[in-house]
């Protein structure tokens, strides 16, 4: 591997220098090969040899340099102070075959001085769930976390029962949280100039060209957040805890708790059952985003030499709506296989309230617009219409009729897509299977009876989420039925 290690030498009030707590008895879960090979890791025979050993915490490679970082954070919009990572660490940084830098942070290492009241573990049920939705989101071209593997231990952990630890190998292109500078801020502010200098040397070396490389990095993380979340909202991914602790500076998912996929559709859904305000519900995701963003520009203006005022964090913050309505709507007239115009938003949104009024899935009823389009050569699809349309009433019924004939209507007049193109668009932007939380629950069962080969299909059928898999059983793309109780899906576990 390309060894790039350069938090390590910031300023050492920012992080802690210390090795992870071995976990017992650590047996593999999962090894994803394919982000091996980016990594280069997979050339190196020792670290193959070793992997089990590396993410147990038994063995730090020589070029490895474990520190856990000192951030803070803004917790369901309550300043928490110092926060940390509390249970992970920052083991290395890389360059990946793609020339991207990426941090290899081993979660559930074990105690650090950000610990506070935390045992530093992570059980194997939120082991799985970050690692296998990592994974389907960046199968998905969405910006996020990744996991090299994980495994799990003897090591008892205590949350509401005794479960076992385990350690996931995270892979993120940074580590960096909004909170990091809101850490700074307080704790340490004659270092913000450096660790300014340090994110835009590191992850916007294109705003050097700028006359002002601050405001310029401020203004792609204010756009890049607007389109991650933009992104999450058209695929209907809640992630339940957007704390500022939990927001990258590089406008990328992470840190995966209480995280849902949207499936019977309900703007207000909240999964996650300790947001008991549903502060971190589905539909409010884009205006928390601005929240935190408007949160945390502020801080810059002790940069008194970059060009930052009121003003031009003003404008900068601006941007932030326009950017998430452009990337949002577009992604939604794709998923209707029509142009970005008005007519097709339209019928977007009478589709979404169609949804929204019968309770049905997300994921199976854009799909079931292929069955529509083209039953002959999508036999699953038209099942899936069939199955969606005996859920109506026999009133909605009559309104999806009408829905539909003017939607049929509309692709055959549009004169931007062909009949191919739409069918295409259709085909390309509605997922077929997302890691609904029963799947989810499902493998962990398993796993929780030491058997992992249902983590291995699942991770395999989310490597294609767009195909219709020989793999796949009924589960996987069955809603729960309507009204049923959540699975309850809480904070840090
Ligand atoms: P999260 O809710 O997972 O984003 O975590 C919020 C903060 O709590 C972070 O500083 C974590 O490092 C810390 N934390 C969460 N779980 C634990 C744990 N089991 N032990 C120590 N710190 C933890
Ligand atoms: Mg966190």
């Amino acid at each position: 591997m390309r060894y790039h290690n350069t938090y390590v030498k910031l300023d050492t009030r920012l992080y802690h220098r210390q090795a992870p707590t071995p976990l017992d008895n650590p047996r593999a879960g999962h090894f994803n090969n394919q982000l091996a090979q980016q990594l280069g890791w997979a050339d190196d025979s020792d670290l193959m040899a070793r992997w089990v050993d590396i993410i147990g915490g038994h063995y730090v490679p020589a070029e490895f340099a474990p520190l856990s970082m000192a951030y803070a954070g803004h917790q369901f919009g309550q300043w928490a102070g110092q926060l940390g990572d509390g249970r992970g660490l920052l083991m290395a940084q890389v360059i990946d075959n793609n020339d991207q830098l990426q941090d290899l942070h081993l979660k559930g290492s074990g105690l650090t001085p950000y610990s506070r009241m935390g045992d530093g573990r992570a059980v194997l049920r939120s082991t799985i769930r970050e690692y296998l939705c990592g994974h389907a989101l960046t199968q998905l071209g969405i910006s996020s976390s990744n996991a090299l593997g994980f495994v799990v231990s003897d090591t008892p952990v205590r949350r509401e029962r005794m479960e076992a630890g385990a350690a996931m190998m995270r892979v993120a292109d940074s580590h960096i949280r909004l909170g990091h500078v809101e850490w700074i801020a307080s704790f340490a502010p004659d270092l913000l100039g450096e660790f300014t200098d340090y994110m835009i040397d590191t992850y916007y070396p294109e705003c050097r060209e700028s006359e002002t490389p601050v405001l310029a990095f401020l203004q792609l993380v204010v756009e890049r957040t607007a389109r991650m979340i933009a992104d999450w909202q058209l695929i209907g991914f809640a992630h339940g805890v957007m704390n500022t602790d939990n927001l990258s500076i590089t406008g990328s998912t992470l840190d995966f708790g209480p995280f849902g996929f949207m499936e019977r559709f309900n703007p207000a859904w909240i999964n996650n059952h300790s947001d008991h305000t549903g502060r971190y519900a589905y539909q409010n995701q884009p205006a928390i985003g601005h929240w935190n963003l408007n949160t945390w520009l502020p801080h810059f203006m002790r940069l008194t030499q970059s060009g930052v005022t009121r003003d031009s964090l003003a404008d900068c913050l601006a941007v932030y709506e326009p950017t998430f309505m452009q990337h949002y709507q577009q992604g939604l007239c794709r998923k209707l296989g029509l142009p970005h115009q008005s007519a097709s938003l339209t019928l977007a949104f009478e589709f979404l309230t169609l949804l929204e009024d019968n309770l049905l899935d997300y994921t199976n009823s854009f799909r079931a617009l292929l069955g529509l389009v083209a039953a002959n050569e999508h036999p699953y699809e038209q099942q899936l219409l069939e199955t969606m349309t005996s859920e109506l009433s026999s009133e909605a019924q009559e309104v999806w009729q009408e829905w539909s004939t003017r939607y049929l209507a509309c692709i055959q007049q549009q004169t931007h897509l062909s009949n191919e193109q739409t069918i295409e668009s259709l085909r390309t932007n509605n997922l077929v299977y997302v890691l609904r939380n029963s799947m989810a629950q499902h493998a962990i069962d398993a796993a929780e009876q030491g058997q992992f080969e249902e983590v291995a299909r699942l991770f395999e059928l989310l490597a294609s989420p767009y195909e219709v898999q020989t793999i796949a059983t009924a589960l996987d793309s069955r809603p729960p039925t309507p009204n049923a109780p959540q699975l309850p899906i809480s904070c840090s576990s």
